[in-house]
């Protein structure tokens, strides 16, 4: 057996391999040996020390990331899209959106897992491990794309985990607790209006099991129409049946775009993240007395337009009242009916999002947003004739131990690393309520996403599937 070849050998297994080199004695002695036993003991050393198996010395000659197959496939699924490349649109239930499920069901199965769909078309993607009783470790993300945005957000999470278990199986990997991709149903609110539908089931949301029976998208096809159309929700199923039990996952970790600036400007290669922030969503609408914008003077108006303006002002106080960096509000829909030049507005609707990753300061600004709502009615002859909390979810902690591994991978690749907040929100927000959570992030080009633009270089995306591999594989063995 001749594996010690250092022309064999590639960056990222040395990366793997020089630190435990350099740091065991043992094993730098045992390597010249060159018999069978010897590299029996080196590994066992070897698996002490960073606390997972190492393979056998063949397959661990192989541990790289597949980039060419990888880039190939993001390409690939990119073009399963509604709208010309570079952009990509794939809304959940079309025909585009089941294209792209078949080709990544059929990747699952090429990397050898065993796939079953539940009744939302939720994917998973299992890699059965030795002790198959025992709680799973999941990983995954969405592919779903709002429209013309580009082909990195959530995609390298679903290909990037099918591709760490290519990783590991050429590794020779053998996990204990089985390893599962789950591939989440609509993360983005775009057909039905509800963001993360598939993991917000997963988790058990009753609200959101109820509600499902009775949503429609914009041309007013139902949610169990669509979900039907696309090969789900077939009438023997119970959508209930989605909902997965506390302690289903051991652990769940999420690869996924930064969708921010703060990893590719500080040159870090993988962010950490701590926390997701709780978002909430509030409607408002205002009806004031309309009339001629040359007719009624100023003394006599009621004007809803100028109600909205005064509360989007009041979000922005109440929000930086806060005092904390961490506090966000936006308006992002402020629709005036009727809509003319010459006709003072009647009615305004209004659209709020805030967020924090501390749950009571965010729900002191909903309080504070709505006392202003109140006054402002008051104050100018308006009526405040809805004030809806659409959402108003907590925040999740990632869990110590899945943060923990994350760091002893990146260090063990060499790869500088930076706790951090994920401000946006993603499927692991609502994992988080069923099982311990943990996010990596990689740098993307100027923080771009949700725009053809987004892009992140394949390097990045080659160490961001090693961390995940190796937090696997750590997570898998505990
Ligand atoms: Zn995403």
């Amino acid at each position: 057996m001749s594996w010690v070849k250092p022309s064999c050998w590639n960056t990222s297994l040395l990366m793997v391999v020089l630190p435990l080199f350099l740091l065991s004695p043992l094993f730098s002695f045992r390597l010249v040996r060159c018999d069978a036993d010897h590299f029996g003991s080196a590994f066992k050393i070897m698996e002490e020390f960073s606390g997972y198996p190492v393979g056998e010395p063949d397959a661990l000659l192989s541990l790289s990331v597949g980039t060419d197959d990888l880039l190939k496939q993001i390409d690939e699924l990119a073009a399963f899209s509604d709208t010309p490349a570079p952009s990509v649109t794939r809304v959940i239930y079309t025909d585009k959106d089941v294209a792209a499920r078949r080709y990544v069901k059929n990747l699952m199965k090429g990397a050898g897992l065993s796939v079953r769909e539940d009744a939302v078309g939720n994917i998973f993607g299992r890699w059965v491990g030795s002790e198959p009783d025992l709680p799973a470790v999941a990983t995954g993300s969405h592919m779903d794309a709002i429209p013309y945005s580009g082909k990195y957000d959530g995609v390298v999470g679903v290909l990037g985990a099918i591709e760490a278990i290519n990783v590991l199986r050429r590794y020779g990997f053998k996990p204990k607790r089985s390893l599962e991709i789950v591939l989440f149903t609509s993360e983005e609110p775009t057909r039905f209006g509800i963001s993360c539908l598939g993991s917000r089931l997963l988790a058990g949301s009753e609200e959101l099991l109820k509600s499902l029976k009775s949503t429609v998208d914009a041309q007013n096809i139902s949610f169990l129409d669509a979900a039907r159309y696309a090969g789900y929700a077939q009438d023997q199923d119970d959508i209930s049946s989605v909902v997965l039990k506390k302690g289903t996952y051991a652990s769940f970790v999420e690869l996924h775009i930064e969708q921010g600036p703060i990893l590719e400007e500080e040159g870090t290669s993988i962010g950490i993240v701590t926390a997701i922030a709780a978002p909430a969503s509030i409607k408002v609408d205002f009806e004031g007395g309309g009339g001629h914008a040359g007719a009624v003077l100023m003394p006599n108006r009621n004007d809803a337009g100028l109600a909205a303006a005064e509360l989007a002002l009041a979000v922005e106080k109440h929000v930086l009242e806060s005092g904390s960096i961490d506090t966000v509000g936006t308006v992002g829909i402020l629709d005036l009916h009727p809509g003319a030049i010459n006709s003072i507005p009647s009615k305004a609707h209004l659209e709020i999002d805030t967020r924090d990753i501390d749950e009571g300061r965010r729900n002191e600004v909903i309080k504070k947003i709505h006392q202003s709502a109140f006054r402002i009615a008051n104050n100018r002859g308006v009526k405040l004739s809805e004030f809806k909390i659409v959402n108003q979810d907590p925040p999740a902690l990632s869990d110590e131990s899945i943060i923990r591994a994350m760091e002893i991978a990146s260090t063990e690749l060499n790869l500088s690393r930076k706790l951090m907040i994920s401000r946006a929100y993603h499927d692991s927000l609502f994992m988080a309520r069923i099982s311990p959570m943990g996010m990596i992030f990689i740098p993307c080009y100027k923080g771009y996403s949700h725009k053809p633009e987004e892009y992140s270089s394949m390097e990045d995306i080659a160490n961001g599937v090693k961390v995940l591999a190796l937090t696997l594989v750590k997570l898998s063995l505990t």
